[in-house]
C-alpha cells in the first residue's frame, strides 16, 4: 500500500525511522513546524528551526532515505501566549514559505485557548487565505470539543475555503462536525492520547472515508511512525477494501496537499506513474 503520512516530526525521530517508514510503504511526509519541548526566546531561535525543515532535513536526511520530505510553517499555539514574540515570528515567516518544500501553514490553532492565541491563529488563518495554500490546525488535548469547535467558527468567519484546511486530532465526539463543515478531518494515532489504529479504523468505518486523513505526529514523545501502515494492514484484515484504504492514507491526503503547486509539481509525476501502472 503507497501512503503519505501529513503529519510527522521528524526533528525528533532518527533516520532509521525513516528508513522503516519508506519500508512500509510511506513514500511522502509533511512536517508541520511544533512546539520544540521548551518555550524559545528569541524569534531567531524559530528561524533556525524554519530552517532547518524547509532546507536541511528534505536534502540532508529524508531525501538520502527516499522520503520525499514537505514541511508548513508556523507559530505553534503552545508558544503564541507570548503575542510579541509571535508576532515577530509571523512576520518573518513569508522567507520560509517560499521555500520549494513548504507547502502551507501549521500547525497553527488552540492550546489552551486563550485570547492571545486566537489572535495569533486568525492571524495565520488569513495569511493562509491570502496565500491560497492549505493549513494544518491542532486541536487541544483539554476542552477537545470547544477548541475545535471554535477553530472551525473562527476559519469560517475569516472566510478561508475550508478544502484548504485539515483540522486535526479529531476524535468520535468531533469527527462528524469537522466533516459537516467542509473540512479534511485528521485522524492523529498517539499511544499518549489513546487514539490506537484500532480506534482509527473504527471511526473511518462509523464516519467514511472521505475527506479522512489518517497520520501518526511522531515527536519527541510517545509515539510510532509507523501506525499509518498498522491502520492500513489492519483495515484491510477487518474489512475494508483496498480503495477504501487506500482513500484514508494516499488519496486523500494527495488531494488535501496536491493544493499547493509546489507538492504537486514535486511529488505528482511519482504519483501519477502509479496510475498509469495500474489502469
Ligand atoms: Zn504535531
Amino acid at each position: 500500500m503507497r501512503i503519505i503520512d501529513p503529519h510527522c516530526h521528524m526533528y525528533s525521530r532518527t533516520v532509521d525511522d525513516y528508513e522503516m517508514m519508506v519500508l512500509c510503504g510511506i513514500e511522502a511526509l509533511v512536517e508541520p513546524s511544533f512546539w520544540l519541548g521548551n518555550d524559545r526566546q528569541h524569534a531567531g531561535s524559530f528561524y533556525d528551526y524554519f530552517n532547518h525543515i524547509s532546507e536541511w532535513e528534505p536534502k540532508n536526511r529524508a531525501e538520502k532515505r527516499g522520503m520525499k520530505h514537505f514541511c508548513t510553517i508556523g507559530m505553534n499555539p503552545k508558544e503564541a501566549e507570548n503575542i510579541e514574540l509571535a508576532r515577530e515570528v509571523t512576520k518573518g515567516m513569508l522567507t520560509f514559505l517560499d521555500r520549494p518544500t513548504a507547502i502551507g501553514v501549521g500547525e497553527i490553532g488552540f492550546n489552551n485557548i486563550t485570547p492571545n492565541e486566537e489572535k495569533i491563529f486568525a492571524e495565520q488563518i488569513e495569511l493562509a487565505k491570502k496565500l491560497n495554500v492549505p493549513v494544518i490546525v491542532h486541536t487541544p488535548h483539554n476542552n477537545k470539543l470547544e477548541g475545535t469547535l471554535r477553530s472551525l467558527a473562527l476559519c469560517k468567519e475569516i472566510g478561508i475555503n475550508p478544502a484548504l484546511v485539515n483540522i486535526d486530532h479529531n476524535t468520535e465526539e468531533t469527527i462528524q462536525y469537522t466533516l459537516d463543515g467542509g473540512f479534511y478531518a485528521g485522524i492523529t494515532m498517539y499511544p499518549r492520547t489513546k487514539c490506537t489504529p484500532q480506534r482509527a479504523r473504527d471511526m473511518v468505518e462509523r464516519f467514511g472515508s472521505e475527506r479522512i486523513l489518517l497520520n501518526s505526529a511522531c515527536d519527541w514523545e510517545v509515539s510510532d511512525p509507523l501506525t499509518v501502515p498498522k491502520a492500513a494492514r489492519l483495515m484491510l484484515r477487518t474489512g475494508f477494501s483496498r480503495a477504501q484504504t487506500k482513500n484514508v492514507v494516499w488519496e486523500n491526503p494527495y488531494k488535501f496537499l496536491a493544493q499547493s503547486p509546489k507538492f504537486k509539481t514535486l511529488f505528482d509525476p511519482i504519483y501519477n506513474e502509479d496510475r498509469a501502472a495500474t489502469v
